[in-house]
Order: C-alpha cells, then structure tokens, then sequence
C-alpha cells in the first residue's frame, strides 16, 4: 500500500508515486488518504438545510391531507423543496396503532409558511399516488411534538374540512 501511495480520485486505482495521471481516466491522481472527501449529508441535515426560517415560526396549521403515509410525505417533500417544514399527523383513528402506513395524513406547516405551501399545493399537479410501499415515518420526531401540538391541531382540526 506504501509503495503506491496515490490513487485515482475517479476510479480508486493506486499507482506508484512516478505516476501523475490515471491512464484509463486522464485524471491527476491524488494522494490517498489526503482527498477532501466530505461526508454526504444525512437525510436530516438535507431537511434542515432546505428549511427557510421565515417559513418556520408559527402555530401550525393544516394546509393539506394525504390519503396515506406516501401521499403525505410526497406533500410534505414538495413544501420542503420551497423550504416549509411540515410535519404530518394521523387524521383521525386515534384508535389506530402509530405503526400503520395506512390511514389518511394531516400535512401542518408553521402558521408562518401556510400561505407559501398552500400556494405551491396549488401550483402543484397532486396526482394522487397509490403507493402502499412502507415508508420509515418522522412519527418519533412528530409525536415528541404533538403533545404540545395536540390542543391546536385538534382545533384546526376541527375547523377545516377532510379531504377527502
Ligand atoms: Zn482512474
């Protein structure tokens, strides 16, 4: 390994340090070991990145259902594309145990980026979508907040109408 301290930073080859090209790739090679590799963002730091904080300061407030967990998060992934933070709530059922894909979804945004995600909800062609695969939920992050929550979104709740 010593003995062939660079690599090629497009295909990993080492060579011997008489080499300064990857023949196969033409790219200069690097030392191994001193690449400035970044660590990819996790999922969690690529929401919060996206995250605009004019958008996240407020009560929240129901802007849109989802008629399962796909449908909603699918919501939810578009909101944040203009960076609205949302979090998603089983509408009704509270009989239903939490680990059930099925069953309708409240998309809530922060009263502060409800106008922002109900325009894109608008400008946006929600086809629905029928996915039954299972999708890993921010249930745990959601319910650490519904206590809180709980009291006003089931006025929201209460106050606007189900989609159906
Ligand atoms: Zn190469």
């Amino acid at each position: 390994m010593s003995s062939r301290p660079l690599v090629c930073p497009s295909c990993a080859t080492s060579y011997p340090l008489d080499e300064r090209f990857c023949p196969d790739c033409r790219m200069p090679l690097v030392y191994a070991g001193a690449q400035a590799i970044e660590e990819p963002l996790t999922p969690t730091h690529e929401r919060v990145r996206k995250i605009k904080p004019q958008y996240a300061d407020g009560e929240l407030v129901r802007v849109a259902g989802g008629r399962n967990q796909a449908e909603a998060e699918f919501i939810q992934g578009l909101l944040l594309e203009e960076g609205v933070p949302s979090l998603l709530r089983r509408s009704a059922g509270f009989d239903v145990p939490d680990y059930l894909a099925a069953g309708p979804r409240d998309v809530l945004v922060p009263a502060s980026g409800a106008a922002t995600a109900r325009d894109i909800l608008l400008q946006s062609d929600l086809a629905p979508t029928e996915g039954s695969a299972p999708i890993a939920s921010p249930w745990r992050v959601a319910a650490a907040l519904l206590g809180a929550l709980a009291l006003v979104a089931l006025i929201v709740w209460l106050g606007t109408d189900v989609l159906a």
